[in-house]
């Protein structure tokens, strides 16, 4: 029996937000393409959209803030979603701020401003699919440092150029990363950059399944 992978390669345009489907096992690079840019990750379970990854669940699964290599992310009913496998930026992601939406732009004074949550309700139509709650997201790479006092800051990311975090789905599930459009204030540098997403799915070579009986003979 062989493991071999398949790899699937997807841009996410600054400032929008694109759906994958992966199966338990897979595992999901996302990558920094230019460096200093959050990107909003959404998990739902395929079998139910009402079953999604949770940031507050997560933080009492893990009695932690920030989320580490090998924490599982767990969802609204408790369950592992994605496991954070390997992470080759700085580390600092942010589970905390909720995804941006068109009145946290109308607040800044900007109407009609693409948002994060925009763009999963829009990542998920393409996939057919529609819900009416905007999870709580894991925001990678966004640096939002807590003081000792508890107050936050919105402070520009620190992953470099092809800075890459690796998830393993824990089930199947439809993952959705938005290149957070913000530019009102400065998480994401100066810009919007892009991102950009690789999918590793392993899986056994079926001839070679199918020919095991004959070898057993052997
Ligand atoms: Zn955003």
């Amino acid at each position: 029996m062989k493991l071999r992978s398949t790899t699937g390669y997807l841009e996410v345009p600054a400032g929008a937000g694109r759906a994958v489907q992966i199966c338990r096992g897979d595992r999901l690079q996302v990558i920094d393409v230019d460096g200093g840019q959050v990107g909003d990750l959404f998990a739902f379970a395929t079998a139910d959209v009402g079953e999604y990854l949770s940031a507050s669940h997560t933080r009492t699964a893990t009695g932690s803030l920030f989320p580490q290599i090998g924490d599982q992310f767990v969802t609204n009913r408790r369950r592992p979603i994605l496991t954070l496998a390997e992470d080759t930026s700085p580390g600092t992601h942010d589970m905390l701020i909720a995804a941006c939406d068109p009145e946290r732009y109308r607040k800044l004074g900007v109407d009609d401003h693409n948002s994060c949550a925009a763009n999963l309700q829009a990542a998920l139509a393409e996939l057919g699919l529609v819900t009416d709650v905007v999870p709580q997201p894991v925001n990678l790479f966004m640096n939002i440092p807590v003081s000792a006092e508890g107050t936050l800051s919105w402070l520009p990311a620190v992953s470099r150029s092809g800075d890459s975090v690796t998830l393993e789905a824990e089930m199947d599930c439809v993952v959705v990363v938005s290149a957070c459009p913000m530019d009102l204030n400065p998480i994401n540098g100066d810009r919007p950059t892009p991102l950009a997403l690789r999918i590793t799915t392993p899986h056994i070579d079926t001839e070679e399944i199918r020919a095991w009986p004959t070898h057993t003979r052997h």
